[in-house]
C-alpha cells in the first residue's frame, strides 16, 4: 500500500483496516449504514484480546471486582430513574441548504467555547453571537443558512413485545445507552448472593446504543458500540472520610498504568478534568489519547467519574427496592457511593492501532507497514510457513501449525513469496513467523528438525528446534 495515495493518516489507516479484514462499514452492499461498523476476522481477534486484557486487569488481577453480563433490554423505568429519558440529549443544528446535521456544542468548541453540558439557551446565545459576527457556517457546504440549535434525544427506542404501530411512551423499550444501568440493577442480587464487602466493584462488557447526531471519525463515535464499564461501590465515610478521593486517585492511577502496560506512549496520554459536571457527578476526569489519525488531537478515550449515591438512590426511589447497605463494623445503613471507569472497546482499539501502526523505511530502500502491537493484543501470535509449496515442506509446516494452535492463535500461510508473507504478518501485528525449509527436513544437516523463527520488530531470525517451539513461545507470551 503506497502512502502517497492517501490524503492523510486517517484515510490510510481506515483503508488499511478494511483491506486487511479488520473493520468494514456495515451494510456496504446496500450503500452503507451510517455510524455502524462490522469487524472482520482480525478485527474480531484484536477486539477479543483487548476485552480479555481489560477483564484480566479488572477481575483476574484483583480481589475486589466481580463480573457481570446483563441484558441489553431492561425495564423502561430504568432510564426514567437514571434521567436518560428526559435528559440524555445533545444539541443539534442543521444546515438548511445541504441538510447536514451537526453537534452544536462541537461547532462552538471550534471557536474555543466550551458548551459541554450547557443549556440549550446558552448554546443558542453563543451561536447567535457568532452568527451576528458572520462566523457561523455549515461544516459541510459552507452555507450560513443554519437552524437554531435544538435538543435531540440520543435514546434508541424499540418495540419489544408490542406492535410497532401501537408504539407509545407507555410501551416503548430502549436499547441501553450505557452498560452501567445493568450493574445498578444487579447490585442487590450480587450483594444478596455473593455477599461482597464494601468497597467492591462490578465490571461488565457489552453493547450500547446511542442515536449520535453525527457519527463520524470512523469507529471513534458510532451508533452501536461496546463499552467496558466498572462501577466501584464504597462507604463515603471509610478511609477516615476520605474514601471518595482515595479510591478515585487509586483507580485513576490503575487505569493510566493499564495503557502504559499495553504499550501506549505516555506522551500521547493526558488527563482532562471536567469543569462542568453532570448533575450527579462530584468529580470527573477523562483519559485522553492523542489520535494521530484524527488530526493529532487529544480525544476522550476513557472516563473516570465520581457518581455519588445518585444511581442507587434513584433506582431505589423508582423501584421501591431497598438498595441500602448495612455495615457490620459501624452498624450503619447507607446507600453506597459509586465511582466508575468507562471506556468504549472500539475507541480503545483505535488508540492501540494508532499507537502501533508504522510505516518503516528499511535498509534496502524498501518500506514496510508494521503494527507494533503488544504481543498480548496481536490477533495472530505465530504464523507458520513452508518455504515453498513442496509437499514435504507443507506437511511438516501443517504438523507444526497443528501442534502450536492448541496453545496459540496460529495461522498457516503458503501463498506468495516468504518475503510477502512476512510483510502480511507484519501488517496485522503477528510477533513471530516460523519458516520450515529444506534444512528442516535434511537428516544430514545440523539444522535438521529446526526452523527459522523471525521476530516482527527486530526482523532478526534464529533457529529453534521444533521440539522446543511450544516452550519458546510460551516463554514469550
Ligand atoms: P463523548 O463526549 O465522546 O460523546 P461521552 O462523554 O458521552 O462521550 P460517556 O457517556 O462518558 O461518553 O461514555 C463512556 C465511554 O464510552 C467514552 O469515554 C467512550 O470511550 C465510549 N463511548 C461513548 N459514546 C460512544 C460512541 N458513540 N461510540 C463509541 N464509543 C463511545
Amino acid at each position: 500500500m503506497s502512502s502517497q495515495n492517501f490524503k492523510n493518516r486517517q484515510e490510510e489507516i481506515v483503508s488499511f483496516l478494511k483491506s486487511r479484514g479488520f473493520v468494514f462499514p456495515s451494510s456496504e452492499i446496500y450503500g452503507g449504514f451510517a455510524g455502524v461498523y462490522d469487524y472482520g476476522h482480525y478485527g474480531y481477534l484484536l477486539i477479543k484480546n483487548i476485552k480479555d486484557a481489560w477483564m484480566k486487569s479488572m477481575i483476574q488481577e484483583r480481589d475486589d471486582v466481580l463480573a457481570l453480563d446483563s441484558a441489553i433490554f431492561m425495564h423502561p423505568t430504568t432510564w426514567k430513574a437514571s434521567g436518560h429519558v428526559d435528559g440524555f440529549n445533545d444539541p443539534q443544528i442543521d444546515c438548511r441548504k445541504c441538510k447536514t446535521r451537526m453537534r452544536a456544542d462541537h461547532v462552538l468548541e471550534e471557536f474555543g467555547i466550551s458548551a459541554d453540558k450547557q443549556s440549550i439557551e446558552f448554546i443558542n446565545f453563543e451561536l447567535d453571537k457568532l452568527r451576528s459576527e458572520n462566523k457561523l457556517f455549515c461544516q459541510n457546504c459552507g452555507s450560513s443558512d443554519l437552524t437554531e440549535a435544538k435538543v435531540f434525544s440520543l435514546m434508541v427506542k424499540s418495540n419489544l413485545g408490542s406492535p410497532v404501530d401501537t408504539l407509545s411512551e407507555d410501551n416503548v423499550v430502549y436499547l441501553r445507552p450505557e452498560t452501567c444501568g445493568g450493574i445498578y440493577l444487579e447490585y442487590k442480587n450480587t450483594v444478596d448472593s455473593l455477599h461482597p464487602k464494601l468497597p467492591f466493584g462490578m465490571a461488565q462488557i457489552g453493547k450500547a446504543f446511542r442515536n449520535e447526531i453525527q457519527a463520524k471519525q470512523f469507529i471513534f463515535r458510532t451508533r452501536e458500540f461496546e463499552q467496558m464499564e466498572m462501577q466501584y461501590f464504597f462507604n463515603p465515610k471509610a478511609e477516615n472520610g476520605e474514601a471518595a478521593s482515595a479510591y478515585f486517585e487509586a483507580w485513576k492511577d490503575y487505569r493510566w498504568k493499564f495503557y502504559l502496560d499495553y504499550g501506549i506512549k505516555e506522551d500521547n496520554l493526558r488527563w482532562y478534568k471536567h469543569e462542568k459536571l453532570a448533575h450527579y457527578a462530584s468529580d470527573a476526569y477523562d483519559i485522553e489519547y492523542k489520535y494521530s489519525m484524527l488530526g493529532d488531537s487529544f480525544k476522550e478515550l476513557e472516563g473516570v467519574h465520581q457518581r455519588g449515591d445518585w444511581d442507587l438512590s434513584q433506582h431505589s426511589k423508582f423501584s421501591g427496592a431497598d438498595l441500602s447497605y448495612f455495615d457490620e463494623a459501624s452498624k450503619e445503613r447507607f446507600i453506597p457511593h459509586i465511582m466508575e471507569t468507562s471506556v468504549g472497546v472500539a475507541r480503545m482499539m483505535l488508540a492501540f492501532v494508532d499507537n502501533a501502526y508504522e510505516r518503516e523505511e528499511l535498509q534496502d530502500g524498501e518500506s514496510r507497514i508494521v503494527m507494533k502491537l503488544d504481543k498480548r493484543l496481536s490477533p495472530i501470535k505465530v504464523a507458520v510457513f513452508p518455504l515453498s509449496k513442496k509437499e514435504a515442506l507443507q506437511t511438516k509446516s501443517r504438523e507444526i501449525w497443528k501442534n502450536l494452535n492448541k496453545k496459540f492463535m496460529t495461522e498457516y500461510d503458503e501463498s506468495g513469496s516468504v518475503g510477502k508473507r512476512y510483510r502480511r504478518q507484519d501488517e496485522i501485528g503477528t510477533p513471530y513467523c516460523v519458516t520450515v525449509d529444506f534444512d528442516t527436513l535434511d537428516e544430514s544437516s545440523d539444522k535438521h528438525n529446526t526452523v527459522t523463527v523471525r521476530d516482527r520488530d527486530s526482523m532478526k531470525q534464529e533457529r529453534v528446534k521444533i521440539d522446543e517451539l511450544a516452550r519458546f513461545f510460551a516463554e514469550r507470551f
